[in-house]
């Protein structure tokens, strides 16, 4: 005698492209198709029957019995995202080893199974959204990276302008509010024009890379060193008063100026000169803090580049 031949919908159920089963007041399987068996490797002979437990002792028991639960008390429907937990069951996914992503992510729904305005059972889907979370991971991680490039200098490496700037403002807005002490440097190297008609645009590309690390080198991790433009670079100093600042500037303006830079074989040498102030009352905004040490900058070269000078 043959088969009954499987109704139409009982065809759909085994072969759609996610998880369906059925699960009982005590936690028994009553239902379990064909991509829960394909993926956990049971199939619905050897799980309809038992308790969903004792198949799958991994489980989340408290959570998962929680949220039936509710499914059968208040019979509404229920949800669970990846976003939340990111897996129901522990299946292996079909993509290529991704970072991070370890197992299938899952979104499950409960659906009350109602008869005689009882809920008789719950009807559980899982969707692999395991390309979902991928590309959300990936997503915040182009973010990352495009803010981290967002506030570099492509030169050099080190902070830009708009980064500094923005450091800047919010030290004043602190110094403003709190008190204490913010200093900020501005250093041009100089004649760097001969450098680059002399040696090629180039080497002066090389020299001004070179410049940016030897000087990343010596400042502290709390300040901001950053590129303000050409061959003029920043420093912001929170917490440090004037004469420390130049103490700083000193400090770095040997660090250019102690020995040439070495491109290739041509040694290439280079002086800097600085310009230094402090936040006081009666500067109005970080702008004029700006202007003030650009000021002394100015000076410096007037007085024969290779030097710092404090605006006073
Ligand atoms: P000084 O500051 O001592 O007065 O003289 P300077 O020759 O350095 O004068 P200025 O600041 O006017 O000129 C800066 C030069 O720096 C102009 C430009 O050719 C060069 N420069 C600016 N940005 C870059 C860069 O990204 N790469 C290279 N190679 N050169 C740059
Ligand atoms: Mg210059
Ligand atoms: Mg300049």
């Amino acid at each position: 005698m043959n088969a009954p031949l499987p109704s139409l919908s009982d065809l759909v159920v085994e072969r759609v492209g996610f998880g369906i089963f059925v699960l009982d007041r005590q936690m028994n399987v009553l239902m379990w198709n064909r991509f829960m068996h394909d993926h956990s490797g049971l199939s619905a002979e050897q799980v309809v029957g038992k308790s969903i437990f004792a198949s799958f002792p991994e489980l989340p028991r408290v959570w998962l019995t929680r949220k039936l639960e509710s499914v059968f008390q208040l019979g509404s429907f229920a949800f669970s995202s990846w976003e939340q937990r990111p897996y129901l069951f522990k299946f292996d996914h079909d993509r290529p080893i991704t970072g991070g992503v370890d197992f299938m992510q899952q979104d499950c729904t409960f659906m009350p199974i109602m008869r005689d305005r009882e809920v008789e059972a719950v009807c559980v889907t899982v969707s692999d959204v395991t390309h979902v979370s991928i590309m959300q991971r990936e997503r915040e991680e182009a973010v990352a990276k495009l803010q981290e490039y967002a506030d570099r200098d492509g030169l050099t490496g080190i902070a830009n302008r708009r980064y500094f700037e923005a450091r800047l403002r919010d030290e004043y807005t602190r110094w403003q509010r709190y008190g204490g002490e913010l200093s900020i440097l501005l250093f041009d190297l100089d004649h760097f024009k001969k450098i680059n008609d002399q040696f090629g645009h180039v080497v002066g590309d090389t020299v001004l890379r070179e410049m940016a690390q030897r000087v990343a080198h010596v400042v502290r991790a709390q300040d901001t060193f950053g590129r303000f433009g050409g061959e003029e670079f920043a420093l912001l100093l929170p917490c440090t008063p004037l004469e420390d600042a130049m103490l700083v500037a000193e400090k770095i303006r040997n660090t250019i100026g102690d020995r040439p830079v070495d491109v290739q074989g041509v040694n290439v040498p280079v002086t800097a000169s600085v310009g230094g102030a402090a936040a006081r009352a009666g500067v109005p905004a970080y702008e004029a803090l700006i202007n003030e040490a650009d000021a002394a900058l100015y000076s410096a070269k007037r007085q024969g580049r290779n030097r710092s000078v404090a605006f006073i």
